[in-house]
């Protein structure tokens, strides 16, 4: 199947179907958790970005994204509030396991969005664990492992687990995120991606973000998107 058409123009506004929440402009408007709504207080969010007025109300309702905008634009909180509401909703506890796993292309990116995911996700008890090359010893991530519910990693970093790891399993995941999905979907890491796609539940949410829009509908495919909501949201010029 075609997950966007090939005509998708960029910055047109897709219908995403049917979502009460379309035109939130605060948080305070839209169905968070007491839990991720004092995260954000405490970090003097108020206002929705674009791209998180756009998205938010199509991923609260658990629909694919796929979301281009700009750098600097906000699309963090875009995957990490609807990641830590998914496991909210489903009551998710640190023995569940692995629920939702955030792909980054870059250690450094991983490392920033880590630090978002900790700041509004202080209030929820799920475990979270960062999973990059250069970083700690392998051997010790392997003992805790099973016990993380958010994975935050660099696509071979997260391989490499999969590979050697004899109790990760990730059969329960409910949220796959992308981000800067157009590099994640360079030739550099399409060996790596493919394979962790392929060992990846195929029944669960999926958000792709990048800055740019991204390339290839083929690509997509192979990331196993639903009828994904497209949104571009550029600046006027
Ligand atoms: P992107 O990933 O699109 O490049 P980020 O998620 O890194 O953008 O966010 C860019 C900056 O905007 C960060 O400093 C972040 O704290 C800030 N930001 C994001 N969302 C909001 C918001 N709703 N209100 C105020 N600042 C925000
Ligand atoms: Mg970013």
């Amino acid at each position: 199947f075609d997950p966007i058409p090939h005509d998708a123009p960029v910055g047109q506004l897709h219908d995403g179907g049917f979502s009460p929440y379309v035109g939130s402009k605060l948080f305070a408007q839209l169905p968070l958790s007491d839990n991720t709504k004092r995260g954000l207080k405490d970090a003097k969010f108020f206002q929705l970005t674009d791209i998180q007025r756009a998205s938010l109300p199509h991923s609260l309702c658990g629909r694919d994204i796929l979301g281009a905008a700009k750098t600097g634009s906000g699309k963090t909180l875009a995957f990490i509030i609807p990641v830590l509401e998914k496991l909210y909703r489903e009551r998710w506890l640190p023995e569940d396991g692995v629920g939702s796993i955030i792909l980054s292309p870059t250690r450094d990116l991983a490392i920033q969005l880590f630090d978002v995911l900790k700041l509004v996700g202080k209030y929820h008890t799920f475990s979270a664990g960062l999973l990059v090359g250069g970083r700690k010893d392998v051997d010790s991530e392997k003992t805790c492992i099973h016990r993380l519910n958010i994975l935050v990693c660099t696509p071979g970093r997260l391989l490499q687990h999969m590979d050697e790891t004899p109790n990760f399993d990730c059969s329960q995941l409910q949220v796959l995120v992308f981000d800067e999905a157009d590099r994640i979907l360079d030739k550099k890491f399409k060996k790596n991606v493919n394979s962790i796609i392929s060992q990846l539940p195929k029944n669960r949410q999926t958000l792709l973000f990048s800055a740019t829009q991204t390339k290839s509908v083929k690509d997509l495919a192979r990331l196993s998107l639903k009828e994904p909501v497209y949104l571009g949201v550029h600046e006027e010029s």
